[in-house]
């Protein structure tokens, strides 16, 4: 069943880009100032220092004017040499991805790969370092959300810094949801953005970069300089007597702004709390609908999406299509390898609210009974409904 439809979505509970908040389409109306005025670069300067606490680094961080896919492809491109060897992580379509990239700038390149509803082992990992004394780059996605899986970033972390490779992280869908960071997984490129968990809508990256990845871009010849891709370009953008190397993104930079005011003033662990809180309800409530969760192991489930097996017998973009059409909710398919095999429940920013895990229930299971499943509905919200209570006794 095709749906062609241009009624509104009443609820977008997908795995990002997700609705942003309502403070944050109001900060993007403001008016586009001109980015030599002294008060924008001002304005750049304080956002880029709360993305700096948000992100809880020494340095501040870079901000790139593209959605994510411009901070990944400009990490490999600076940070990647024909001499390196990487070590990429593929728990998923990103993680896989992103070895595409790594290879465009050398021709070493090793892979562990495993399922994709599984997490990297962490003594694969170290194996495999063992083995290859040569790596010297290691590149992981730490929330591989077509999967809605989570891989262990800090051990991995651990184990990359023991050997003294650099490591990169995809951190897109997980930074903001849980309680992640650049130095506790020690990366030397960390990228995430404003468009999963802090609510704000796709056109910008956030970079951690460490020293060390600082000083080996700034001596690869091949890192793009003078170039929309170059993250060395921007290093300095965030002082305020610098020129920025080309016009940021300013409607963007207000939406921003908020979105980490928000952030910081409703504290990371609240959020995360409710990050956690919402994906909870979801799995349990999903599991008494009588579905399978993705996730070979609860445990690496992501507290920012829940991806649900499709059961046999059912089509899953009819089943999308059906909870659009009856009940107005927009679910994300899988991506590539998990195309059709699953289903992502969003709760990033602010769809991460547990009213929403008891939204998502009722019309993955009503959209379920209209393809003629015979799923208990009602169980399913007792049990998202047992696990809301539970947190709040
Ligand atoms: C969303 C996301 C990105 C950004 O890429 P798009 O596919 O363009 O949305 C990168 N990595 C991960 C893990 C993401 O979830």
């Amino acid at each position: 069943m095709r749906y062609e439809t241009d009624k509104p979505a009443v609820l977008t509970l997908t795995a990002g880009p997700v609705n942003a908040y309502d403070a944050v389409l109001r900060a993007l109306s403001r008016p586009v100032q001109y980015d030599y005025d002294p008060a924008f670069q001002l304005a750049y300067a304080r956002t880029a220092d709360k993305a700096r606490e948000a992100m809880r680094t020494e340095r501040v961080p870079v901000i790139m004017h593209g959605e994510p896919v411009l901070g990944l492809e400009a990490a490999a491109a600076s940070l990647i040499t024909a001499d390196d060897t990487v070590l990429n992580l593929a728990s998923g379509v990103y993680g896989k991805g992103f070895g595409y990239w790594a290879a465009r700038h050398t021709a070493n390149i090793l892979e562990i790969e495993v399922p994709y509803n599984e997490s990297i082992p962490v003594e694969a990992v170290e194996a495999m370092l063992n083995q290859h004394p040569e790596i010297s780059v290691v590149s992981v996605c730490h929330h591989d959300t077509p999967s809605g899986t989570i891989n262990p970033i800090e051990e991995i972390g651990n184990v990359v810094s023991v050997h003294g490779a650099l490591l990169i992280v995809d951190a897109v869908s997980s930074f903001g949801g849980m309680d992640t960071n650049p130095e506790s997984c020690q990366a030397a490129v960390y990228v995430t953005g404003p468009n999963k968990c802090l609510g704000a809508p796709p056109g910008l990256t956030l970079l951690g970069v460490s020293e060390r990845a600082w000083e080996k871009m700034r001596a690869n010849p091949a890192a793009p300089r003078a170039s929309f891709m170059s993250i060395l370009d921007w290093e300095h953008a965030a002082e305020p007597d610098k020129d920025f190397p080309f016009t940021p993104s300013v409607a963007e930079m207000n939406g921003l702004d908020r979105a980490l005011e928000l952030y910081l003033s409703e504290g990371p662990e609240r959020v995360w709390e409710r990050h956690a809180l919402t994906a909870a309800a979801c799995r349990a409530g999903v599991q008494a609908l009588g579905l399978e969760l993705w996730a070979a192991d609860e445990t690496i489930a992501s507290p920012t999406t829940t991806a649900v097996r499709t059961p046999d017998g059912i089509d899953e973009s009819q089943m999308r299509a059906c909870a659009r059409e009856r009940y107005g909710v927009v679910f994300s398919a899988g991506r590539g390898e998990t195309l059709g095999k699953l289903t992502r429940i969003g709760h990033m920013g602010p769809t991460a609210h547990p009213v929403h895990a008891l939204s998502a229930i009722v019309a993955l299971g009503g959209a379920l009974r209209q393809l003629g499943s015979d799923v208990k509905a009602g169980d399913g919200v007792d049990a998202a409904l047992a696990v809301i209570e539970q947190s709040a006794a």
